[in-house]
């Protein structure tokens, strides 16, 4: 890489570069993503992957992933597997795998080395009175009477608490740091909890279990990470990070933070998140709605437009809400390029050529991927005399500017014929069952040969060709730009789940060419003059579900 490329684009690159400078780490790149496996990744989790893996990759360094499994009650198997999976399909490989659980032994070590400093102790507070000892922004904490209690004491209280004698809450194990400080962190975190739990790796090893603040750096210490990088809300936990590998001398990474990505109308909290998946809010982890990797996925989000999406948006120092819109942008972006173009009729009228010889059909062949000049395939769509157009491309009395079919108004059927309205049909209460149109057999292909010109252009299925498909279209989940900015519910806590909308899946059929009748999950088209769907993992052999990624109409790219 030339002196120029290294210009740092981001405020952590400048800190590597200076710690490649100065020889901090002897030049080492080494970062790690750290989740809990208890839920599904979601896009903000995305951004964390695509900073810490891109910084890797970047320098010719290593990321490991790490799961972060220190809380037994809310970890599980099926998490782990699903982060893995979405790692891989947003299209990073780890260089090693590990698991906060690895270390519990050399934790425990350290713990009791600590205590055997004076540097730790057990503390028999009930949670209530830890609470009131700990003070205030304004006011320093008082010590816990169990404070200075011989180490001999700490000691033989730490052996039992591991050893499953006492209940769960009984005591703590504490570090002995300063109750004064007016860093909270300081006010002698806890280190351990007894928790009589079944861990997913340990199984019924352990009963205590180590607090985030005692495991975190020491993990990102023993495997060597350089650069660690975490949001916001651990800024004030560095200090404590630092403590801890000082005090127990070994080897110091840098904790770096940078603001989390929040996205508007987006909900970035696994927590939430799973509560929506339990009450039935949603389908699961994937349904199409959800913020999450999966649900993206099936919704037909590229894992490439994921990673434009992060690299745009950078990575800041101060919070901020990013508009979906650009997300959008990212995402319609990529599947213009990629997405084979399908006619299909979502809302459809029927429409009579009435000069078109009836048990004609025709072999229409029509450019799949028109938007790359470079790629000639092409497919072949059957034409007839009865056809489906949408609803909305005729209207009997045209509102102003109306480009589309009007009674006695020529228009072009996309790659087939110019037709011209003559009269429609209606059902008793009125509404169009059939236009009746006349066509120009001389325009085979969609162009008159004297060179008239026509305003619109129509897509369109063959009636009797047109495979009725299940569309599944969606809206965004939550009412409100930023979805836990919530009225107070009955609690007394914000109830974010007055912001969940009530109708946001709409089914729908819809009449598409026949070529689409064996799409397969995952496979990604534009249907023309609509937007991008994908075949929904519930599809079957000549049966597709599709999802509606998106429209293409882009409302970002405008600003
Ligand atoms: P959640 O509240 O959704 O569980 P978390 O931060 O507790 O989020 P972890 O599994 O602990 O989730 O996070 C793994 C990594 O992803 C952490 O390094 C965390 O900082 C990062 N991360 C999580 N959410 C975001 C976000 N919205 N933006 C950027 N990074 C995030
Ligand atoms: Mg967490």
């Amino acid at each position: 890489m030339t002196e120029e490329n290294k210009t740092s684009s981001n405020f952590i690159k400048n800190i590597v570069d200076a710690d490649n400078e100065s020889g901090k780490f002897d030049n080492r790149v080494h970062t790690r993503f750290p989740p809990e496996p208890n839920g599904y990744l979601h896009v903000g989790h995305a951004k964390s992957i695509c900073l810490n893996f891109g910084l890797a990759d970047e320098y010719g360094g290593k990321t490991n992933l790490r799961f972060d499994d220190t809380n037994p009650t809310k970890e599980e198997t099926e998490y782990v597997e699903a982060i893995k999976a979405d790692i891989k399909w947003l299209g990073f490989e780890w260089d090693n795998l590990f698991f906060a659980s690895d270390y519990f032994d050399q934790l425990h070590a350290w713990a009791i080395r600590l205590i055997k400093e004076g540097k730790a102790y057990v503390d028999e507070l009930s949670a209530d009175e830890m609470r009131e000892y700990r003070g205030t922004l304004t006011q320093p904490g008082k010590n816990s009477p169990y404070r200075d209690r011989p180490v001999a004491e700490s000691l033989d209280l730490f052996e039992r608490m591991t050893n499953g004698e006492f209940p769960d809450g009984a005591m703590v194990l504490r570090a002995k740091i300063d109750m004064a400080s007016p860093n909270f962190n300081f006010r002698d975190p806890v280190m351990y909890r007894i928790l009589h739990a079944h861990h997913h790796r340990t199984g019924d090893k352990w009963c205590v279990y180590p607090m985030y603040d005692w495991a975190h750096g020491q993990s990102d210490s023993l495997e060597g990470v350089t650069h660690s990088i975490c949001t916001l809300e651990f800024e004030n936990n560095r200090p404590l990070y630092d403590w801890f590998i000082e005090n127990l001398d070994i080897y110091a990474p840098q904790q770096i933070e940078f603001a989390r990505l929040n996205l508007s109308y987006m909900m970035t909290s696994k927590r939430k998140l799973k509560q929506l998946v339990d009450t039935g809010v949603v389908n699961g982890w994937d349904d199409p709605r959800m913020p999450t990797l999966s649900g993206m996925r099936r919704r037909g989000f590229t894992p490439r437009s994921i990673r434009n999406f992060c690299d745009t948006i950078g990575v800041a120092r101060a919070n901020s809400v990013v508009e979906y819109a650009m997300l959008e942008h990212a995402l319609r972006d990529d599947l213009n390029q990629i997405a084979p173009r399908a006619f299909a009729v979502l809302d459809p009228v029927k429409v009579v050529i009435t000069n078109y010889p009836e048990g004609k059909v025709e072999e229409i062949e029509v450019d799949t991927y028109p938007q790359d000049k470079e790629n000639s395939e092409t497919h072949v769509v059957p034409f007839s005399r009865e056809i489906y157009i949408e609803r909305a491309d005729f209207m009997e009395v045209p509102v102003p500017k109306y480009r589309r079919l009007i009674p006695g108004r020529e228009v072009r059927l996309m790659r087939a014929y110019l037709v011209t309205a003559t009269d429609v049909v209606k059902d008793e209460d009125g509404n169009i069952t059939e236009v009746h149109c006349t066509y120009d057999p001389e325009t085979f292909g969609g162009n008159a040969v004297d060179g008239r010109k026509v305003k619109g252009t129509l897509h369109w299925v063959s009636a009797q060709h047109a495979v009725p498909v299940e569309v599944r279209s969606y809206e965004h989940l939550f009412t409100a730009e930023n979805p836990s900015d919530a009225p107070e519910g009955g609690s007394g806590e914000l109830d974010w789940t007055a912001n969940v909308r009530d109708n946001s899946l709409t089914v729908t059929t819809a009449y598409v060419e026949p070529d689409l009748a064996n799409a397969k999950a995952g496979d990604v088209y534009q249907f023309q003059r609509n937007g991008y769907y994908v075949a929904d993992p519930d599809s079957e052999p000549g049966k597709p579900v599709f999802n509606r990624t998106i429209g293409l109409r882009d409302t970002w790219a405008k600003k």
